[in-house]
């Protein structure tokens, strides 16, 4: 390809909305171009990225035995309902009518439209197990489109299910997409992690997440420094905790704490570690909107200085009551309406006041004692709380895992690193043909419900992903893989007939050798050149130019921008790029 007859529209501005160097890179390098909030074009050179990577996914989904298919991007609003999705779905999924008022729905995923195929065409056990796949548009609407590609509204997504006959058989394909997604992203030369995922209220140990490793990652992963370990922290376990100071002994006894609400207050005033605080959470329970039930309160206990982890908290109470819609902030006025006092608030008798049947303790403070806790008295606390004297009380893991804390695996010590979740591994069980009766026949002539995995890999965030991880402060550095192309060829001074004629004829024998090469045979300036070299960040370069009088070009290596000299002889340099392409 020849630049001047190219398209790729550099610029030197930094966008202002662009925080990441990925976007800040995409948009200048000339790789994408922003028509709405959330929503991208692709330039030409970010349609070979993108295609690159596709074609990586392709050919390892293909190997890995999955059929490519094309869903429409439209799915008729009847399939959500079935599946109880159109309702729980919330904000994110686009819906609209058509001319004749029928209810769509803007794809965001389509466990629906595929289960309706399985549905409509596979019959008997003998037609299992069966997986697709297809890379396609994806329309989430967002609350907080961001970091380009990174969170789009719309997206590009390879998305993949799976259909079985037992759960074994699920294990056993869930396993295959296990280590096709590791050939995937180690073919694109990504570090990157495989963590336990959380896998929302159907449980089970069957989630992964796939995690490119950068700094700007919007998952923290918590990892064991010892061993394998890896986990989303939503879904991250540890060992019970053990500390090295002193409980708080005392016996048991209200103790009068004169606005004394927090628990930094509290630690303060009894001179004691938050560890022995009983610090609750309360949130405000949203039920779905159809079945018109007004929203509770539930409590959740964790340690003083523990977090409550929100997807662990929603988890519990989903698997309590289906109707669940989601967990937001009670406010003042809610904990005061419910007879309580915010900043006293405890476990003794809260059941009897509120009625609340979400009372909820961290796994940590199971039968703990030496504990203090409010009195739901205004400026009372009780010390000396032992929760082994309590009858019923409901055991869950609510807290989110810290740095420092202690792998189940291998007691190792464990630490926080940031991801870019670029796929999602998922066994889903009978959810969806349960739901949406979608059956075959099994060995017995008994109607089965086809048992399902689902298989999610994000392509146009995984531009975004590798020069979150890749880039320098020059601009795009991509992966052999993934580069748009292979070599550029820069004359450097597109006047000088010598310099035009070699780099003409380095051109065509690449090209010959089906090398990508893109020839920057613009009348442009030489700083100018290797600036845009730098933004655009094609895997190798050649410079020709005035070392070209001592017979010799410059070999750049884009990843380090270190530099070699090799003779200006043709089939030297082809071979040179041929080893290293
Ligand atoms: P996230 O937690 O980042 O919102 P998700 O868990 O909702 O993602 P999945 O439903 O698992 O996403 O989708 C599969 C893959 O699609 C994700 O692993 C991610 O790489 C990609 N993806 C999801 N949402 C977006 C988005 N808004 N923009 C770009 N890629 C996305
Ligand atoms: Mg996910």
């Amino acid at each position: 390809m020849r630049f001047s007859q190219f398209f790729i529209p550099t610029i030197k501005e930094t966008p202002k909305d662009a925080v990441l160097k990925s976007h800040q890179y995409l948009v200048r390098g000339g790789y994408i171009h922003q028509i709405g909030s959330g929503i991208y074009n692709f330039l030409p050179l970010g349609k070979r990225v993108l295609d690159k990577i596709s074609q990586i996914v392709k050919e390892e989904m293909d190997s890995a035995g999955c059929i490519e298919i094309a869903m429409g991007f439209v799915t008729p609003a009847e399939l959500w309902k079935q599946s109880g999705r159109y309702e729980k779905y919330g904000k994110e999924l686009l819906r609209f009518l058509d001319r004749k008022n029928n209810d769509f729905v803007l794809g965001p995923t389509y466990e629906e439209a595929i289960t309706d195929i399985a549905r409509n065409f596979i019959k008997s056990y003998k037609n299992l197990p069966v997986s697709f796949y297809q890379i396609n548009l994806k329309f989430r609407d967002e609350v907080r489109p961001r970091f380009g590609l990174m969170r789009g509204r719309e997206f590009i997504m390879k998305d993949a299910y799976s259909f079985h006959s037992s759960y074994e058989d699920l294990d056993r394909e869930f396993e295959n997409m296990h280590q096709a997604y590791k050939r995937i992203f180690t073919r694109l030369e990504l570090d990157f992690r495989v963590v336990d995922a959380d896998s929302g209220a159907i449980g089970g140990s069957g989630s992964k997440e796939f995690m490119v490793l950068a700094d700007c990652g919007e998952d923290t992963i918590v990892v064991c420094k010892n061993c394998e370990y890896a986990s989303n922290i939503e879904a991250a376990k540890r060992q019970k905790r053990v500390v090295d100071f002193d409980a708080p002994k005392a016996e048991f006894a209200k103790f009068s704490t004169p606005n004394v609400k927090s628990v930094e207050e509290l630690s303060a005033f009894f001179r004691i570690s938050s560890f022995y605080i009983l610090k609750v959470v309360v949130k405000k329970v949203i039920f779905l909107p159809e079945k018109n039930m007004k929203p509770k309160l539930a409590f959740f206990f964790v340690r003083g200085d523990d977090e409550l982890e929100e997807i662990k908290a929603l988890n519990v109470l989903s698997t309590k009551n289906s109707n669940v819609l989601e967990l937001v902030d009670a406010s003042s006025e809610d904990i005061k309406s419910a007879g309580l006092c915010e900043g006293f608030i405890g476990p003794y008798s809260l059941r009897n006041i509120t009625q609340s049947e979400f009372i909820f303790f961290d796994e940590d403070l199971r039968e703990e004692r030496d504990l203090i806790c409010g009195a739901n008295e205004e400026n009372y606390h009780f010390v000396g709380v032992d929760l082994s004297t309590f009858e019923g009380l409901e055991y869950v893991d609510l807290a989110k895992v810290r740095e420092g804390d202690i792998c189940t695996c291998c007691g190792g010590v464990m630490e926080y690193k940031k991801g870019i979740e670029v796929g999602h591994i998922f066994k889903l069980g009978t959810k969806y043909s349960e739901a949406m009766q979608a059956m075959y026949l099994d060995q017995n002539g008994k109607m089965q419900p086809f048992v399902m995995g689902c298989y999610g890999i994000g392509i146009s965030r995984l531009l975004s992903a590798i020069l979150e991880q890749k880039s320098d402060e020059k601009g795009c550095v991509w992966t052999k893989a993934s580069a748009p192309f292979a070599v550029s060829v820069i004359i450097s001074n597109s006047k000088n007939e010598i310099e035009r004629e070699f780099g003409e004829e380095l051109y065509k024998a690449l090209k010959q050798k089906n090398i990508e090469v893109l020839l920057d045979d613009r009348l442009e300036r030489f700083g100018f050149k290797i600036k845009d070299f730098e933004l655009i960040g094609n895997y190798k370069g050649v410079v020709i130019g005035k070392e070209l009088e001592n017979n010799k070009v410059e070999i750049i290596h884009r990843d380090g921008m270190q530099k070699t000299y090799l003779n200006a002889e043709i089939q030297e340099i082809v071979q040179f790029l041929e080893n290293h392409k």
